[in-house]
C-alpha cells in the first residue's frame, strides 16, 4: 500500500456481520464466549476448553462482512455517518477508510493519525449481554471480539510504525467507566462521551473539527478554561490500590437535521435513520435526553438509494426510537397522539424508492394503537402479509402497573398506567392482525426497585396473553437494569449475585414463552429470508432452545427451595 489514510474507522466482527441475513441473529454477539473459571477436570473442559457457546458455531452465524481490498462493503450506520461527515468537512476520500476488522493492518501506517472504533457493547455490559453472561461472569462475544480488534490495532501500529491515536466512540463507551483497566490494556487515547456520560454523542455534527482536534493534540491536556464545543476530562479511577486514568472527551451538541450528513456508502442491514430522540421520557433510557428531530422524507430516500445503488440492498431497516412519534411535537401534541399523515407519508416515500421490504427498529405499543387506522394503513403501504411479517422491537419493560407508572408513564400516553395490561394485549392483537411481530424487551431489577409481586405481575401478564390469545406472535427478552438516562446515578442490577427467586421466574417464563410460542411456532416466518436458511436456523434454535430452560432449573436446584418453588409454581400454573 502507498500512503496510509489519515483516519481509519472500524468496528469489531460482531458489529460487522450480516449474520447470514437473519435479523434476530444480530443479538448473538451478546452470547457467552468464555468461562475462565471452568473446572479443568470436567468432561466439558476436555471437549470445549473455556468456550461456552462454541466458537465454531458463533463464527458460522456471525459471518464476516464482505470487503473490497480490506474496505468494508457495509458498515454500522453510525460509522457511515462519521465517514460522510468527514468528507463533508473537507477530508479527501483517500484520507478516510472504513476498514474491515480482519484487514485493519492494511490501513494503519505512519501517516495514520487517528483510528476511530465504533463500540456498542465493548465490555459486554449491555443489558442483554449482562443477562446472558450472569453479569459478566463469562466473557461475551461482544467483549471477546472488541478485545480482538484492539489487539489487532495495536499489533498493526507496532508493525507499521504508526503513532495513531485510538479513539473509542458510539453508544457503549460509558462501559469504560466501570472497567477502566481496559482503557490502558487497549491503549485508548480517548473515549468520546456525551454530557451525561451515557449518551452516544452525535459527533457527525462536527466530525471534521473533532478529528482535526485529535490530530493536532488539542485534547492532550484538559483545559477547563478553553472555550470549545469539546471538553476533555481526565478521569482517575482507583482499582485494587492502583490509580488508572482515562481521557474522556465530551461533546453535547445536537446537530440540526440539516447538519446531519447523508451516508455515502452502504450501511449494515440497510439501516437508515428517520429520527433522533424520543419525547416519551422513560427514566431508564438515554435516548429520551436528546431533543426530538425528524428527517424529511427526501433525506431518508437519499440514504436508501445509496444502500440500493452501492450495496444492492432491497431492504430498509428504519432506525426509529419510537416510530409512532415521527412527525409530532411532544410539547404541543395532546397525549402524544400519533401524526398518522406524517407516518404514512414517510412509509410511502420509503416504498417509492423501490425497496422490497421495510420495518422500523422500535415503536411503542401505545403509539401503535392510539390511532386505530395507523397500523392497518401503514401495513397496506409497506405490504405486510402472511409472507412478509414486520418485526418491531417494543419495550414491554414490566408487567407491574406500579413500576410502569413510576418510571415510564408517558410511554403509555394517551393511556394511563392502570390500563397498561390492556394496552399490551390490545397492542399485540392489532400488530399481529396486520402481520407485525413485536419483539418485547423487559427490564429485570428496574432501578433495583422491583419487588417479588412486581415480578409475579410480569409472569402473570405473559401467561394471560398466552391463554387469551393462543395464536399471538411475540417474543420476550428480559434485560438486566443498567443505570443510564435519568437513572445513571443508580446501581447496576447485579444478576450474578442477586438473582432472587421471582426474577429467575421472569427469565424462566420469558424463555419458555419464546421456546414454545416463538421458536417452535413462527421464528422461520419473520422477515424475508430464504426458505432453506430460515428452516436451518429454526431447526438449530429448536434443538438448542430447551437448553436454557434446563440450565435455569439446574440453577434453581443449586440455589435452594425458594428458587425451586418458583419454577414449580410457573410449571403448574403459568405454563
Ligand atoms: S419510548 Fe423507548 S426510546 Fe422513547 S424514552 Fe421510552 S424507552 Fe426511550
Amino acid at each position: 500500500m502507498g500512503r496510509y489514510p489519515k483516519v481509519v474507522l472500524t468496528a469489531d466482527r460482531t458489529l460487522m456481520s450480516p449474520y447470514r441475513g437473519i435479523s434476530l441473529a444480530s443479538f448473538f454477539g451478546c452470547a457467552p464466549a468464555l468461562d475462565f473459571k471452568r473446572d479443568h477436570n470436567t468432561a466439558l473442559y476436555r471437549v470445549l476448553g473455556n468456550q461456552v457457546t462454541p466458537r465454531v458455531l458463533f463464527d458460522f452465524i456471525c459471518n464476516p462482512i464482505e470487503h473490497t481490498n480490506g474496505h468494508a462493503n457495509y458498515a454500522p450506520y453510525g460509522l457511515r455517518k462519521v465517514e460522510s461527515a468527514l468528507l463533508r468537512d473537507g477530508y479527501a476520500r483517500e484520507d478516510v477508510a472504513v476498514a474491515h476488522p480482519d484487514h485493519i493492518e492494511k490501513f494503519i501506517g505512519p501517516e495514520t493519525e487517528v483510528v476511530g472504533t465504533y463500540e456498542m457493547d465493548p465490555l459486554g455490559m449491555g443489558p442483554v449481554t449482562m443477562t446472558f453472561t450472569y453479569g459478566r461472569k463469562h466473557m461475551s462475544y461482544d467483549e471477546f471480539y472488541n478485545r480482538d480488534l484492539h489487539q489487532r490495532i495495536n499489533a498493526a501500529k507496532a508493525r507499521n510504525g504508526s503513532k495513531a491515536k485510538v479513539i473509542a466512540g458510539a453508544s457503549g463507551t460509558w462501559q469504560y467507566n466501570y472497567d477502566p483497566a481496559k482503557i490502558e490494556e487497549y491503549g485508548l487515547y480517548g473515549i468520546v462521551e456525551g454530557e451525561l456520560g451515557g449518551i452516544g454523542p452525535e459527533i457527525d455534527g462536527a466530525a471534521g473539527q473533532f478529528f482535526d482536534a485529535v490530530s493536532s493534540g488539542e485534547f492532550d491536556t484538559a483545559n477547563p478554561f478553553k472555550k470549545s464545543q469539546f471538553k476533555v476530562e481526565i478521569k482517575e479511577f482507583v482499582r485494587n490500590g492502583r490509580a488508572l486514568h482515562g481521557r474522556f472527551i465530551h461533546y453535547w451538541n445536537e446537530p440540526s437535521v440539516d447538519e446531519i450528513p447523508t451516508i455515502v456508502s452502504p450501511s449494515m442491514h440497510g439501516m437508515v435513520e428517520v429520527m433522533r430522540g424520543c419525547g416519551r421520557g422513560c427514566k431508564f433510557c438515554d435516548v429520551t435526553l436528546r431533543p426530538l428531530r425528524y428527517y424529511p422524507v427526501e433525506k431518508v430516500q437519499k440514504e436508501i438509494e445509496v444502500n440500493m445503488k452501492y450495496g444492492g440492498l432491497k431492504n430498509a431497516w428504519i432506525q426509529s426510537d419510537d416510530i409512532f412519534v415521527y412527525g409530532l411535537n411532544p410539547r404541543t401534541t395532546k397525549n402524544m397522539q400519533p401524526n398518522r399523515e406524517a407516518i404514512e407519508e414517510l412509509f410511502k416515500g420509503i416504498m417509492a424508492t423501490g425497496i422490497e421490504h421495510t420495518n422500523p427498529t422500535h415503536g411503542t405499543l401505545a403509539g401503535a394503537i392510539a390511532d386505530e387506522r395507523l397500523i392497518p394503513n401503514v401495513s397496506k403501504i409497506i405490504g405486510s402479509g402472511p409472507d412478509n411479517h414486520i418485526g418491531i422491537q417494543c419495550g414491554l419493560e414490566t408487567g407491574s402497573i406500579r413500576l410502569i407508572g413510576k418510571y415510564a408513564d408517558r410511554k403509555l400516553a394517551p393511556y394511563r398506567p392502570d390500563e397498561w395490561h390492556w394496552v399490551v394485549k390490545n397492542g399485540i392483537k392489532v400488530l399481529n392482525e396486520n402481520y407485525w411481530v413485536p419483539a418485547f424487551t423487559l427490564i429485570m431489577g428496574l432501578d433495583n426497585d422491583e419487588t417479588l409481586e412486581d415480578s409475579w405481575e410480569t409472569i402473570r401478564l405473559i401467561h394471560e396473553i398466552e391463554m387469551e390469545q393462543p395464536d399471538s406472535k411475540f417474543t420476550t427478552t428480559p434485560l438486566t437494569f443498567v443505570p443510564i438516562g435519568l437513572l445513571e446515578k443508580s446501581d447496576f442490577y447485579d444478576i450474578g449475585n442477586t438473582m432472587d427467586p421471582t426474577k429467575l421466574g421472569v427469565m424462566y417464563k420469558t424463555w419458555q414463552h419464546n421456546f414454545k410460542y416463538g421458536i417452535q411456532k413462527f421464528m422461520g416466518r419473520v422477515g424475508q429470508n430464504g426458505m432453506i436458511k430460515n428452516w436451518f436456523f429454526t431447526a438449530l434454535a429448536t434443538t438448542l432452545g430447551g437448553v436454557p430452560l434446563s440450565a435455569m432449573e439446574k440453577f434453581a436446584r443449586r440455589k435452594g427451595p425458594d428458587h425451586e418453588r418458583v419454577i414449580e409454581k410457573i410449571k403448574a400454573s403459568y405454563w
